[in-house]
């Protein structure tokens, strides 16, 4: 039998800058011309694909291959909505699919229209050769994720149930490689962490601001706000962030991966962490290993010469896996024990998620990724924002953010494309993320 794997590779450049030449950026969304796009690529090799519309325009779809249905279905999940582009700082377009060096152009490229295009041809691979699967493989494109997924898989969970029962999901958010010494080390998102946006609220004492007191709220709020941003919170270990460091130390020298697992002692984390070179990857392990509070918003006074009575500041923190909103407000009351007249309310809450690693999917992936590259080592990675494989995990779903992509030694170059300016993505990386997909399904499902 045998794949033609150079034809799969034009395939996939092929669909990805036709997909990126759609602009569904969220808002306002419209990712119904996508999803009806997705469907005319499914539909000429034999599917029917189900198109669900959440609010006009809003597409969502859903195309299943039928398994023996032994064991719960796997779903291979990504979002049709792209977030704006500053098109005039862009060298191609961001909505032109152009092909350049081998390289596709525009935005999604990255996030993550690749992906869709990748588990798409994974999914037509297993179909075309008639493989015989334990499961259905559902393969499922979403709406609004960009902006919380409220009218994406949070509507599907809502008005279709039925059709979001998996026991397993691959999605967005892992997967790229990064040489390591010898190694590449490949990452698999198996947590993200929740958010808990706060607001404070000071109070003092009003005034004419041409006689200064000692009771201005404006005052108090910034000594408060150089508090919180000064603030560490106590090293919290979870199961995701200690494979993580431990997998990253075990590719370095003796001295350094000492120095490495100490990141993992409450004793000494804090210095070490603050010892990391690279500024990218010190704010992600901090990121990673604590609760993190950063003053974003501001609201104070409406004139000169008037000293307000009341004035705020949000902040934007994000939890780990086993935090709960309580814990951080009681957190904030100890912190700002030496102030008086403030109070703080909680915004917006959703709780962090994370999938357990000892599993059939995850030891599949990790063997298919060595089986293709003989320098290959996977370890699980925490995201410190969210996708909706949250929806997924809070329902007992073990979700996993991986597209698997070409190393690169310039890991943080590559990320910051993400939602940036020239997004893009190789044809390698297209071709090698659709070959672990479709070998680690197939072992999977096997
Ligand atoms: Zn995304």
């Amino acid at each position: 039998m045998g794949i033609d794997w150079g034809k799969v590779k034009e395939e996939a450049v092929q669909i990805l800058s036709d997909y990126i030449k759609i602009d569904t950026t969220n808002p306002p969304g419209k990712e119904m011309a996508g999803a009806r796009y997705l469907k005319g690529v499914l539909e000429k090799e034999g599917f029917a694909a189900t198109v669900l519309e959440s609010q006009p325009e809003r597409g969502n779809l859903i195309c299943a291959l039928k398994g023996k249905q032994e064991l719960p279905p796997l779903i291979l999940l990504h979002h049709i909505d792209i977030v704006p582009a500053e098109a005039e700082k862009w060298k191609f377009p961001p909505y032109s699919g152009e092909v350049v060096d081998g390289e596709v152009w525009g935005r999604g490229a990255q996030d993550c229209k690749s992906l869709g295009v990748v588990e798409l041809l994974a999914f037509l691979l297993l179909a075309r050769e008639g493989f015989k699967l334990k499961r259905d493989i559902v393969y499922m494109a979403t709406a609004d994720e960009e902006t919380g997924g409220k009218w994406g898989v949070g509507w599907l969970f809502e008005n279709h149930p039925e059709l979001m029962k998996a026991e397993y999901v691959i999605n967005e958010g892992g997967g790229a490689g990064m040489i390591v010494g010898q190694r590449h080390v490949y990452t698999c998102q198996t947590a993200e962490k929740g958010i808990c946006w706060l607001k404070f609220t000071f109070r003092g004492k009003p005034g004419h601001a041409s006689i200064p007191h000692d009771d201005n709220c404006v005052v108090k709020m910034a000594r408060a706000i150089e508090r919180i941003s000064s603030y560490r919170s106590p090293l919290r270990r979870t199961l995701t962030a200690e494979n993580f460091i431990r997998g990253i130390a075990e590719e370095q020298s003796f001295l350094r991966s000492f120095l490495m697992r100490q990141l993992l002692n409450p004793l000494f984390s804090r210095s070490v962490e603050r010892r990391i070179p690279d500024t990218g990857l010190r704010g992600m392990v901090g990121a990673i290993l604590r609760n993190t509070f950063v003053p974003t918003v501001v609201q104070a006074g409406q004139k000169t010469n008037v000293i307000p009575s009341e004035c705020s500041c949000q902040v934007d923190c994000r939890i780990l896996p086993g935090v709960d909103p309580e814990m951080i407000k009681a957190e904030m009351r100890d912190l700002l024990f030496s102030f008086k007249d403030y109070e703080v309310e909680i915004l917006q809450t959703s709780p962090a998620s994370e999938s357990s690693a000892e599993n059939a999917l995850y030891h599949s992936i990790e063997k298919t990724l060595k089986r293709l590259d003989a320098k290959a080592k996977m370890i699980p990675t925490m995201l410190t924002g969210a996708t909706d494989s949250r929806f997924f995990r809070e329902k007992g779903t073990i979700a996993y953010g991986f597209q698997p992509m070409s190393p690169t030694a310039n890991l943080s170059e590559y990320l910051s494309r993400v939602h940036g300016h020239d997004e893009r993505i190789s044809a390698e990386s297209l071709l090698f993320g659709t070959r672990v997909l479709y070998e680690a399904i197939k072992d999977f499902c096997g």
